[in-house]
Parts: structure tokens; C-alpha cells; sequence
């Protein structure tokens, strides 16, 4: 692979979190930048709460293109936008800023980063079951894509039964014709809650270096031919994703959304569609497992 050069032309890009060590951002973007032939650079940046503000203007001083924001400062950095995309504004959190004109720009990529590998899968959301496991950042993004793209209901399934209605709480009056329902997580009921055309793991359960654990119990099962989602991509194939294969049902693993989300946020900086064709998400993919542990 070619060296990439650092000239006075380079762009500056970075992430902002709390903390920011195990992200894989710099290394998807790097590889991103490199097969779309961006002179760009982009660092992590471990910023504590108090230093969020001036750390997002002083990148817009010093020129940078924009900047990904990560937990926990997704929501703290909406307020501080100028102008916030319409899902933006309706999750309350952003995960992508954009510096032009002197205005800082909010987005969140997330949902769309969702759908893009469902619609690359041919699934349909329209009129469609769903049962969402989780009720944090990443589930309320996943909620909110599966309204948009008109699912019929949206099952929000979660350990903390408050954080489940708080969810459905924000989302139900900007969505009547959907219909959507909290429910605690209690493994007594789990069959039927999950029994949907779509079911998501928008937990962190499974995740590396705890990838021997599911949120799913041994004992309960999805229902065949369903579409099982797993958010989590490290492990690339989760204990979820291969608990759902044991059941017959299709599986989507978490890396390609992370691809998605990036596209996302690399068309908002740079105010142009990026092609999102099979054989680049392919290839991004392929030289992002190397990034992962086994
Ligand atoms: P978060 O806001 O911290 O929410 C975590 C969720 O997991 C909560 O619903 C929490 O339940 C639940 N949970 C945690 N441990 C649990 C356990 N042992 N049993 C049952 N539920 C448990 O995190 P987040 O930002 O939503 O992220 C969730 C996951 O999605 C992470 O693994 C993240 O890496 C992944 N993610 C992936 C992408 C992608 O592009 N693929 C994008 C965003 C997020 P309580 O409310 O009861 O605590």
C-alpha cells in the first residue's frame, strides 16, 4: 500500500470520546480515505467532558473538515451545533459535526449506517415486526431507522425496563402510525417478545473480550427464516449470530453498519455522495478484520 503523504493540502478529521483508545475509527478511515483517494488525516482524541467545547472549536479554528463525536459526549456535542440534521434532532445526539461557514453542523450517521446493510441484504422493513434488545444509544438509532423505513411494530426489549419506556416515551409521538411497546427483559417471555420478522442485539453483550456471552439464554430460540442483527462487530460472528444460525434464522453482523456509518459521515464532511458500491463495502470490510482480535 502506498504511503500516504502529509502535505499543507491534507485535510484534518478526527473522533472525540471519552475513552477513545479501542476505537477503530482512525483505522476505517485510513482505509477508507486511501480507497477513495482522500488526502486526508484523522486522530483519536481523548477529551474529558470539561474540555469538549473548546477542544470542537478549536478544531473548527484550525480548519478541520469536521469531527466523528463518541460516548459520552454524543448528546453534550448536539447542543453545541448551530444546525442539527432532522434524525439528529430527533435522537438528541450526534455523532458526526461538519465546520463550514464559520456554523457547526450536527448529524447522526447511525441510522442510516442500519438500514444500508439491511437494503444490500434485500430486507424489506416496510409493515415489519421488529424486536429491538437494548435501550441505549445504539438501540434508539436502530429504533428510530426501523420507523422511518415504516416497520408496523417496534418491540423494545431491555434489562432496565425504565430506559426501554423512556425510549419508546421520545419516539412514539413522532411516529403514530407505529406501534411501540417497552418491555422488561425477563427470559420467562423472551420467546414470544423476539418473535419478529427482524430481531436486534443493540446490547454490548457478546462483545470482545467477552465474546463468549449472548444476550440470548441457551434456552430460547428465534424464529426460522427471521432476520437476526447483531450491532456488536467485534467478534465479526458473534455467540448471538451463531445462536440465531443454530435456529435457522438469516444473521447481520455489526462491522458492515460501522462501514455504513463512516460512508455517512465522510458524505456529510465533504458535502458529496460517496459510492457506496459492493466491491468497495467488500473490500473496506476484508481490511478491517485484520484490525480485529481473532
Ligand atoms: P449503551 O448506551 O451503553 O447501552 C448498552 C445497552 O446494553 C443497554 O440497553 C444495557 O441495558 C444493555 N446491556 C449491557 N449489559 C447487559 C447485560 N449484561 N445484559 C442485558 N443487557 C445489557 O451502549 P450503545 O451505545 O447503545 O451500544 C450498544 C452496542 O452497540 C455496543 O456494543 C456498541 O459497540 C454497538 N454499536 C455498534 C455500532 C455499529 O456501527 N456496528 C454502532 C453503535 C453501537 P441497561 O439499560 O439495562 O443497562
Amino acid at each position: 500500500m502506498p504511503e500516504h503523504r502529509v502535505t499543507a493540502q491534507t485535510r484534518s478529521l478526527g473522533v472525540v470520546g471519552y475513552p477513545v483508545r479501542h476505537s477503530l475509527s482512525p483505522q476505517l478511515q485510513r482505509i477508507l480515505f486511501e480507497l477513495l483517494g482522500i488526502d486526508a488525516c484523522y486522530h483519536a482524541f481523548e477529551v474529558p467532558e470539561e474540555a469538549l467545547e473548546p477542544a470542537i472549536r478549536g478544531a473548527a479554528a484550525l480548519g478541520f473538515v469536521g469531527l466523528n463525536v463518541t460516548v459520552p459526549h454524543k448528546e453534550r456535542a448536539a447542543r453545541l451545533c448551530d444546525d442539527l440534521s432532522a434524525e439528529a434532532q430527533a435522537l438528541g445526539v450526534v455523532n458526526t459535526l461538519a465546520f463550514r461557514n464559520g456554523s457547526i453542523l450536527g448529524t447522526t450517521t447511525d441510522p442510516i449506517g442500519f438500514l444500508r446493510p439491511l437494503e444490500a441484504q434485500g430486507f424489506e422493513l416496510q409493515r415489519k415486526a421488529v424486536a429491538v434488545i437494548g435501550a441505549g444509544g445504539a438501540a434508539r438509532a436502530v429504533a428510530y431507522a426501523c420507523a422511518t423505513a415504516g416497520a408496523r411494530v417496534i418491540r423494545i426489549v431491555n434489562r432496565s425496563l425504565h430506559r426501554a419506556t423512556a425510549l419508546v416515551d421520545t419516539l412514539a409521538p413522532l411516529f403514530p402510525g407505529v406501534l411501540l411497546e417497552a418491555y422488561p427483559m425477563r427470559y420467562e417471555d423472551l420467546d414470544r417478545l423476539l418473535e419478529a420478522d427482524l430481531i436486534v442485539n443493540a446490547t454490548s453483550v457478546g462483545m470482545w473480550p467477552e465474546h463468549g456471552k449472548s444476550v440470548l439464554p441457551e434456552h430460547v430460540h428465534l424464529p426460522r427464516g427471521a432476520l437476526a442483527y447483531d450491532l456488536v462487530y467485534n467478534p465479526v460472528r458473534t455467540l448471538f449470530l451463531r445462536q440465531a444460525e443454530r435456529d435457522g434464522a438469516a444473521t447481520q453482523g455489526g462491522l458492515d453498519m460501522l462501514i455504513y456509518q463512516a460512508l455517512g459521515s465522510l458524505a456529510f464532511w465533504f458535502g458529496r455522495e460517496i459510492p457506496e458500491d459492493p466491491d468497495l463495502i467488500r473490500e473496506v470490510r476484508h481490511q478491517l478484520e485484520k484490525e480485529l482480535p481473532e
